[in-house]
């Protein structure tokens, strides 16, 4: 068995075919910054997602970035969020002089805790991102009710959650603007980087492309100060292809996910997927006692984990300024003491999965 954690090789081997010739065609084209390729997943990720807008860009962590500049953030203005996410979340509202005020998590959802969110509003707060951690949606009416009393704009960070849902409706059409990421090991990864923004509103999506476009409307008439951020023609030409496989992928990752927490509930804290939500696994992530022990011994024995997150953002260096010490965030100190996520992936075997729940029981025996 060779268990990988994500298994890139496997999802390119099933797509080659429709993938190789589309690629040579784009590049035989000459078309390779905007162009028809990137229109067309455009239009097809906003129709996915049933939102008006989807504006292409460079990964994740810039759509995050131009969302917030979009919105007219200013300089000290706060933004909630949680500590117990990637640091790209938190990175982008202090790279804009905004100050990341952090929520803590519920622990069931590991997403932010939408009770504990008015209690840290002031006359500074502008915006609340709840981030759709390992790809299950957050409580998103209670946020919304929240920031509508409150008149907050709402980010999702979907950058975990391409075709997860809540109340039956997509993720990324619950907010005024959303983030999505094409990192590869993503459930929709592109072949390097890439980055989406998805919203409803016009003015704010002519916003967006400008500030993305150098600030530019028209060429060489810069409006505003922006960003260079785009999303390759070959690597939307590439994501338009596999967004076709998307839904079954996420269904492959949901059996999968059932047969792991059947196989590990007695001895781990397996996902918890609310009544309301659609959880695509983006991770396949336990609780469990002696972790780190734990990941050794499955490195020993050839199985791949990794910790999504082994210390939440107000513990990193990086942060230190916030002044907030250990304590501040007790569900999600105590959580990322003992996460660890498995191989998750749509081509995962049961035999793998099997293989992977018997060495668990076997430490634990
Ligand atoms: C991956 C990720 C990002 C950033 O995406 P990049 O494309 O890597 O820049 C942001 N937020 C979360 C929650 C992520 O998982």
């Amino acid at each position: 068995m060779n268990i990988q954690m994500v298994d890139m090789k496997k999802q390119y081997d099933e797509i080659r075919s429709r993938l190789e010739p589309k690629v040579i065609e784009v590049l035989s084209g000459g078309y390779y910054i905007g162009g028809p390729e990137l229109k067309a997943f455009e239009d097809k990720a906003a129709s996915y997602i049933g939102v008006k807008h989807a504006i292409g860009c460079a990964n994740g962590t810039d759509a995050l970035q131009i969302s917030m500049m979009a919105l007219g953030l200013k300089r000290g203005d706060e933004v909630i969020t949680t500590p117990f996410t990637f640091i790209a979340t938190a990175e982008t509202i202090n790279i804009l002089g905004l100050k990341p005020v952090f929520v803590d998590i519920k622990q069931d959802t590991y997403n932010i805790d939408p009770d504990l969110i008015e209690a840290v509003i002031t006359n500074k707060t502008k915006a609340i991102i709840p981030v759709h951690l390992y790809g299950q949606a957050s409580d998103m009416d209670k946020i919304n009710k929240i920031a509508k009393k409150h008149k907050l704009f709402v980010i999702e960070d979907n950058c975990q959650g391409f075709g997860a849902k809540y109340k039956n409706k997509m993720l990324g059409s619950l907010s005024d603007i959303a983030t999505i990421s094409f990192y590869p090991a993503k459930n929709l990864g592109a072949a390097g980087d890439g980055g989406l923004m998805l919203t409803d509103h016009d003015e704010l999506a002519a916003k967006v492309r400008m500030i993305a476009n150098h600030g530019q409307n028209e060429r060489y008439k810069h409006q505003v100060v922006g960003v260079n951020s785009r999303l390759d023609a070959i690597q939307a030409a590439i994501l338009n292809i596999k967004l076709d496989f998307l839904d079954g992928w996420n269904e492959k990752r949901r059996t999968a996910a059932e047969r792991y927490k059947k196989n590990l509930k007695d001895i781990a804290v397996v996902p918890f997927e609310h009544k309301d939500n659609y959880h695509i696994y983006h991770q396949f992530s336990i609780q469990v006692k002696k972790r780190d022990e734990l990941q050794k011994f499955l490195s020993e024995n050839k199985i791949p984990t990794a910790i999504h997150y082994p210390i939440p953002l107000h513990l990193q260096v990086a942060f230190e300024d916030l002044k907030l010490g250990k304590g501040s965030f007790p569900v999600s100190e105590k959580v990322a003491e003992g996460i660890i996520s498995l191989p998750m992936h749509p081509h995962i075997t049961n035999e793998e999965i099997d293989f992977i729940s018997d060495t668990i029981k076997k430490f634990y025996k």
